[in-house]
């Protein structure tokens, strides 16, 4: 048993008792964690900055329960460019779910931290919301261990230099225009959207927002991600399916190249 403090990213908080909040965190020490924070939900609470999608140092006691209590909290960011703007939320609300979906609980993950901080600041800012988004999307999928080779042409182990490109989001192989089976589940993309993602994955953190993805382009790696996601993951995060509805992007059909 234990107080403890931490750089706490608020991934989730939902009604608990009378007015108490049932937060989920990712902490750059501790992973994520389930805490609860006592009467958030009266006024003048003193935890009353503690709310979804921020950044901030938390006082924490750790007992023999599974939940932790927050016991204090300063806010570090509240991202409000991204809080104001329904479509931008919902991109910052994708970070927080993949995080809390792929990541089990006090399984630290310190380089998680700054892409969704980067990402969360990105959407505040105003940048490329989808490239933002989808840039640190991956790069969290590959810490967690989740990478596709798409690389070299599965058949003959060329580098493509024509399009369309063909994905397997569930074998993790790619096809060069030529050597493309006819299974359904492979996703064409133009070789321009194989390359944008290619360069995304290259990319460190601070440079996250470079190689704006844009029209059909964007589309073609939000529906990648998508299936990629669904494949590996399994679940599809809720943000996500809404994105997919309010954005209206991510079309269905196999061959988005045409
Ligand atoms: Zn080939």
């Amino acid at each position: 048993m234990a107080q403890y403090q931490d750089h706490m990213l608020i991934l989730k908080s939902r009604p608990y008792r009378e007015s108490d909040a049932l937060i989920t965190a990712f902490g750059l020490k501790s992973g994520k964690i389930g805490a609860i924070a006592k009467g958030t939900r009266r006024a003048k609470n003193r935890l009353a900055g503690l709310y979804p999608l921020s950044y901030t140092v938390c006082e924490i006691y750790h007992g023999r329960s599974n939940l932790d209590t927050i016991t204090g909290t300063d806010l570090v960011e509240g991202f409000s460019g991204m809080r104001q703007d329904l479509s931008r939320l919902s991109w910052g609300m994708l970070l927080a779910d993949l995080v809390d979906e792929m990541w089990e609980e006090r399984d630290a993950a310190p380089a998680v931290f700054p892409w969704v901080v980067g990402g969360w600041e990105g959407l505040a800012q105003g940048a490329n919301a989808l490239t933002i988004t989808l840039t640190a999307c991956w790069h969290l999928l590959q810490l967690a261990g989740y990478y596709p080779q798409w690389e070299t042409c599965e058949v003959c182990g060329r580098v493509p230099d024509d399009g369309p490109v063909a994905l397997d989001p569930v074998h993790d192989r790619l096809y060069c225009t030529r050597h493309r089976p006819g299974d359904d589940h492979l996703v064409s993309v133009f070789l321009g959207t194989w390359r944008t993602w290619r360069r995304w994955m290259e990319l460190d953190v601070n440079r996250l927002g470079q190689y704006e993805a844009k029209g059909a382009i964007g589309a073609q790696i939000f529906t990648v991600f998508r299936r990629y996601v669904q494949s590996h993951i399994g679940r599809l995060p809720r943000s996500l399916q809404f994105l997919q509805e309010v954005e209206n992007i991510g079309v269905e059909g196999e061959d988005l190249t045409t």
